[in-house]
């Protein structure tokens, strides 16, 4: 086991990333709020979708559903048309389910009241006590994690990076816990990126052990898109969130995804269908009433 870094040296990494996120840090919307559903809803678009494209989407829907109360109060059809084209679309469905409890009950402010809102999990309540409520707790995500372990070549083990990270977050004399945050992500995504890390002109050269030769880190891939499971739901959910009232007849659904083959997928003998349309259902994001698929989940009618 590597030993940990010493405070002195760990106070030293963090106020020189402070000073550079200061002057070099790019301006997302969601950086300039505090509001922990604004936080929130921009945290879970972030998973797995890139920010140049989070960039164009979160404005639209915070301006769709400004406040959780109103997210909560829509139907989960117009909350996954306007998630169209995001992925994931589970994550809509959480997310509205996390913005009626808290409207329902108030917001959790610790890191161990928000884990228990569905759909957040130990990354994202982090990030929102963080980034929301000024608790510095320390947030690894993909570009954390490749920073830390390329400076500090600790063990690749989430408990170690994760000491690691909370030893960083720890309040200083410079930085707020969100400035923090986001100066410790930033890091990662412009200057020790993945791929040609900027050790020229990094703030953290000086005794960085991967200086000039950083390691590669591995992250997990993910399967290619076309012809897979994801592919043919993601199609059926884009149909459906630009049709007329999200719905359409499953025969017209079917031969419209049949003939994106390029985009999607080589096609489905009935049992595949089948097995997609099903999951989408239970999953909520889809139900079937007389020949029909529409989008969301089956509202019951009193
Ligand atoms: S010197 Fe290079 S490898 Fe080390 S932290 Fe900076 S960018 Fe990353």
């Amino acid at each position: 086991m590597t030993a940990p870094p010493a405070p002195a040296s760990l106070r030293r990494v963090r106020d020189a990333l402070l000073g550079w996120y200061a002057v070099a840090h790019r301006d997302f919307p969601w950086r300039a709020t505090r509001d922990p559903y604004a936080v929130l809803v921009s945290e879970v678009m972030l998973q797995q979708t890139q920010a140049s494209r989070v960039v164009e989407r979160f404005p639209r829907f915070m301006a769709r559903f400004p406040s959780a109360a109103a997210l909560a109060a829509a139907s989960s059809a117009e909350v996954l048309a306007e998630w169209s084209g995001l992925g994931y679309n589970r994550r809509a469905l959480s997310l509205q389910r996390a913005a009626s409890a808290v409207t329902r009950d108030g917001w959790p402010r610790d890191v161990v009241g928000l884990r228990t809102l569905p759909g957040v999990g130990p990354y994202t309540a982090r990030a929102v006590a963080s980034l929301a409520f000024g608790i510095p707790a320390g947030v690894v995500d993909t570009n954390v994690r490749r920073w830390l372990l390329r400076r500090f070549a600790v063990d690749d083990r989430p408990a170690s990076l994760q000491t690691l990270a909370d030893a960083l977050a720890a309040p200083g004399d410079g930085g707020e816990a969100a400035t923090w945050t986001h100066a410790s992500m930033e890091f990662g995504a412009r200057i020790c990126r993945a791929r040609s890390p900027e050790c020229e002109i990094c703030p953290i050269a000086v005794s960085c052990p991967s200086r000039g030769a950083a390691p590669h880190v591995a992250v997990p891939r993910q399967a290619p898109l076309r012809g897979s499971s994801r592919a043919y739901r993601g199609a059926v959910l884009n149909r459906l969130a630009t049709a007329p009232a999200h719905e359409l007849a499953e025969a017209a659904l079917l031969a419209a995804i049949a003939g994106d083959r390029a985009r999607v997928g080589p096609g489905l003998a009935p049992t595949g269908w089948e097995r997609i349309l099903g999951g989408l259902e239970r999953d909520g994001l889809v139900h079937r009433r007389d020949g029909m698929v529409r989008l969301g989940a089956a509202t019951i009618r009193a």
